[in-house]
């Protein structure tokens, strides 16, 4: 494609753009189990307007030009840090995104392995994680040249602690959990992993990307889950995404750290330019302002008690579709779900041509490919769908077992 000799008008674009987006998946009616999170129309709305507010300044000039924006952002910070139990020293900032946290926490825990431990300069680090961890801690390690040994989970595909602590060496300056994990949506055992870390003296991270703003609200409205903040001792820093459960609008995560010595570790600082000293603590330098007014704005709008209301409903949908699956014969979860993400398989057929099947009607599929299963992560744009959702995947059940055809498909994200 040429790039274009001369504009056009903005109505002939958007209806242009509108003819470009008639093969999306349409995720308004709940055909996405994944990438959208959705609260209220509300929610969304506020989220919209003042991300629009904002849509032109630039978070990166907060410290010297927008300062509304830094009060926005500490308060989100501070706000969140209420929720996860941060002490008085307890700091963080926002991201543009879980990726973009957990770079950040593995290269501020290198930072401060290399600064305080005893392992030579030259000696390639690692990180023991579980199998089950974001490929984010993958992307980051092959950024910095560190090693990544991923454990195999125990049954109940949580890490298991013992396989971890085999795994750690002199080298190991990082430790995970997930609060929780993606494939499975089970929270890990913090708790034990918070010892491990202070036994074996690594940093200990908790990847709350999908629980961070849910799970509070979880045990506030549904019932209790176990400890997965900063009340486990050896807990160092924490990965949250305001994108996620926090129904706030693309990009937008947080990473908090338990000591202010920790954050300032991994604020990057750079004098040797024409411009003069250059500090961020993020990875990106620009980044938008509207992401932090409308995080401000969604937090503030909703408020423990709508958080907790959303919760609440986004657990009984949970069990809905749990009891719905245990209807319909045949099917078995992965695990038992601690929050949102269902993953589930068949027994007497291959659950790729049930996707198949699926996404001919219009569904976007999750799969996971260890075990081969299907993969929801709720929000509230599936409680409506659920009936119809449920209905379609008896029917391609069926067919799947009729066929008795082996998919030729594989999982990809
Ligand atoms: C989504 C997710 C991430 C990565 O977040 P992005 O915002 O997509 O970069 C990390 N960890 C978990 C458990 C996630 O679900």
């Amino acid at each position: 494609m040429k790039f274009p000799e001369t504009g056009r008008a903005w109505d002939t674009l958007n209806a242009e753009m509108e003819a470009y987006a008639v093969g999306d998946i349409d995720w308004r009616r709940g055909r996405t189990p994944l990438y959208v999170f959705y609260a209220t129309d509300e929610v969304y709305e506020v989220g919209r307007t003042a991300f629009m507010k904002y849509f032109t300044e630039n978070a990166l000039g907060s410290k010297r030009a927008f300062f509304s924006v830094a009060r926005m952002e500490h308060e989100v910070v501070e706000m969140a840090l209420d929720l996860l139990h941060g002490g008085d020293d307890a700091t963080g900032h926002m991201t543009s995104g879980g990726s973009e946290s957990i770079f950040l926490a593995v290269k501020t825990a290198r930072e401060w392995f290399r600064a305080t431990r005893r392992a030579s300069a030259s000696a390639r680090l690692n990180m023991v994680l579980p199998h089950t961890a974001h490929p984010a801690f993958n992307k980051a390690a092959e950024a910095m040249d560190l090693e990544v040994r991923r454990v195999s989970t125990g049954a109940d595909k949580r890490a298991d602690v013992a396989a971890m602590a085999q795994a750690i060496d002199s080298c190991t300056f990082f430790v995970a959990g997930s609060a929780p994990c993606f494939p499975h949506g089970v929270i890990d055992p913090v708790a034990n992993l918070g010892e491990l870390a202070e036994e074996r003296g690594t940093w200990l991270h908790v990847d709350a990307c999908v629980g961070g703003y849910l799970i509070p609200f979880v045990a506030r409205g549904w019932h209790e889950l176990p400890a997965f903040d900063f009340t486990v001792r050896g807990v160092r820093s924490i990965s949250a995404d305001l994108h996620k459960y926090g129904f706030c609008p693309k990009p937008a995560s947080t990473v908090f750290y338990r000591n202010t010595e920790d954050f300032e570790r991994g604020v990057f600082d750079f004098i040797d330019w024409p411009n003069g000293r250059f500090t961020t603590p993020t990875l990106t330098g620009t980044r938008p302002a509207g992401a932090v007014a409308a995080a401000w704005a969604v937090m503030n709008y909703l408020g423990a008690d709508g958080y907790t209301e959303i919760a609440r409903e986004l657990m009984a949908t949970r069990d809905a579709y749990v009891r719905g699956l245990a209807q319909l014969d045949g099917f078995e979860l992965v695990a038992s779900p601690d929050l949102t993400i269902i993953n589930f398989t068949m027994e007497d057929g291959d659950v790729f041509v049930v996707a198949e099947q699926l996404s001919e009607k219009g569904w976007l599929v999750g799969l996971t490919q260890q075990p081969k299963g299907l993969h929801l992560m709720l929000s509230m744009k599936h409680v409506q769908a659920r009936e119809e959702y449920l209905g379609d995947l008896q029917q391609c059940a069926e067919h799947a077992r009729n066929t008795g055809r082996d998919s030729n498909l594989s999982a990809t994200y």
